[in-house]
């Protein structure tokens, strides 16, 4: 996750994690349509290759990432008006210099942060 969101720098880089229960098992690349360096908009053919992948496998989306090359590090207005899923979204935030990821539930156009627990650390 990290590298792909580091290869698209200054663009936002974005995917999809699927899992089952909590845990994220797979990561998928998405590429941003947009290619800009504030917003994304998932490639629409591979976003639904995605979607099938996940279906294919038994597993269950469990949350979008996308990247905030400059910040910030949580989500912006825009992610809240144009959150389509009720997921967990993890924005990776390159403010300083080094990557940090955050989770987040979008609801009723506000949010909330989740814990994210991370394991086989890089
Ligand atoms: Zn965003």
């Amino acid at each position: 996750m990290i590298a792909h969101v580091d290869s698209n720098l200054p663009l936002e880089a974005c995917g999809l994690l699927a899992g089952s229960g909590s845990r994220v098992e797979s990561v998928l690349m998405v590429k941003n349509q947009a290619q800009s360096p504030v917003r994304y908009v998932m490639d629409p053919i591979e976003q639904l290759n995605a979607f099938e992948w996940i279906d294919s496998h038994g597993l269950d989306i469990l949350g979008i990432f996308h990247s905030h090359p400059t910040g910030p590090e949580t989500v912006s207005p825009t992610d809240i008006a144009e959150s389509a899923y009720e997921v967990v979204h993890v924005i990776l935030s390159h403010a300083d210099g080094t990557w940090r990821a955050r989770g987040f539930r979008i609801e009723d156009n506000t949010y909330r942060e989740v814990t994210l627990i991370t394991s086989n650390q890089p």
